[in-house]
């Protein structure tokens, strides 16, 4: 399991030289963008008077004050975040939850009605919607019966107008690893931006990929602070990737993506690793708890391995059990429709009290 700090990473990253041609990746009208300029970035230096935001001078009706626009590119918290992670802060992008970093991934690279993206099913089901969003074409690449990626198909579904793919490790909901040799096949032979979504990278035995970004500039390597962090209320995701991505994605963000309170409260929660790194190893013990009781119940037929904080589960009817369950108050995610998903239940690993209930009220179904 990864420690919620992860000093070792890599000092310095690649601009943009190398095999991948950034240039030819991005959209036209990207490229030519002239980004809005705020008030605070057109004025560096000492200041003591401001009044060139129309801001309210006179301050907020809170507390704390909240007139003033935040920080455009969170530079406090990004040494944090640098701090912790090993990587320098002019690598990091931080979006409005990993909803905004997928998003705009598809803004800089994929030209709609043209462009195309690869997902790998089942998995998590942003990428599709964001692409449907922004009116972008899909090649759906199922994951092989192991959960594991068909590289060959992935590469056999690329053409001259496939610009992305997104890679899900662990992935959700089948909440196993993806083969690190089959990722790193990828990174050499696809020919767009590879996004490795981490989400629960510090639940997982696997290494991040953030240290391997120095080696591939067509990486980035999406994690939040919406899981182990428990801050998912804040909406904090975080992008790790080249100098020139990281500015595109600077280009192309609403000018304050990120407010000023989830700012504030990150950077104080950012202090906490000790606590974070304590939760995840509870999580790992009520995993295997979990894990230990489900397989004494009979209409439990498998558990698929975890590296995440959730397990996804087999059972004889999953459509039945979801319904006792949520009768009983307890809701999990049914994933009994998706493919290769068939009769399975995603459970998120809860509290102790929480996971005892679970397995009381389990324990009285049949
Ligand atoms: C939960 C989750 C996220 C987190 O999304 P946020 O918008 O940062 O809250 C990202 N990717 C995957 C695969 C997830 O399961």
């Amino acid at each position: 399991m990864n420690d919620a700090e992860d000093k070792d990473a890599s000092a310095k990253l690649p601009e943009g030289e190398g095999p991948l041609a950034l240039d030819f990746l991005v959209r036209k009208n990207i490229k030519k963008l002239v980004p809005y300029s705020t008030a605070r970035h057109e004025f560096t230096g000492r200041a003591s008077v401001l009044l060139d935001a129309n801001e309210n001078a006179y301050g907020s009706p809170l507390e704390d004050n909240f007139n003033r626009y935040p920080d455009p590119l969170q530079w406090q918290l990004k040494y944090a975040i640098a701090g912790i992670k090993g990587v320098p802060a002019e690598n990091i992008f931080i979006g409005n939850g990993s909803d905004e970093v997928i998003d705009i991934a598809y803004r800089i690279f994929c030209d709609p009605l043209k462009d195309n993206v690869i997902i790998c099913p089942p998995t998590y089901g942003m990428y599709e919607v964001s692409a449907n969003i922004n009116n972008v074409d899909i090649r759906k690449v199922n994951l092989t019966p192991g959960f594991q990626l068909d590289v060959q198909g992935i590469l056999n579904a690329v053409d001259d107008s496939t610009k992305l793919l997104f890679i899900c490790s662990p992935n959700n909901p089948t909440a196993n690893n993806m083969n690190r040799g089959d990722v790193e096949v990828l990174l050499n032979n696809f020919p767009g931006i590879i996004l490795i979504d981490e989400a629960y990278i510090n639940y997982s035995k696997q290494k991040t990929f953030i240290q391997e970004l120095t080696e591939y500039p067509n990486l980035v390597v999406m994690q939040t602070l919406s899981k182990a962090w428990g801050l998912a209320a804040l909406r904090l995701g975080i992008c790790y990737a080249s100098g020139d991505i990281i500015n595109l994605y600077n280009k192309v963000k609403p000018p304050y993506n990120i407010n000023e309170a989830s700012q504030e409260l990150a950077l104080e929660a950012l202090q906490h690793t000790e606590q974070v790194n304590n939760w995840i190893k509870e999580v790992v013990t009520q995993k295997n708890f979990l894990i230990k009781k489900l397989l004494e119940c009979r209409f439990v037929e498998k558990i698929h391995p975890s590296d995440a904080n959730f397990l996804l589960v087999k059972v004889k009817d999953a459509d039945a059990l979801y319904q006792y369950l949520a009768k009983n108050e307890i809701v999990v995610r049914n994933r009994s429709k998706e493919v290769l998903c068939d009769n399975c239940l995603r459970i998120t690993i809860g509290t102790p009290e929480e996971n005892l209930q679970l397995t009381r009220i389990i324990k009285a179904y049949e």
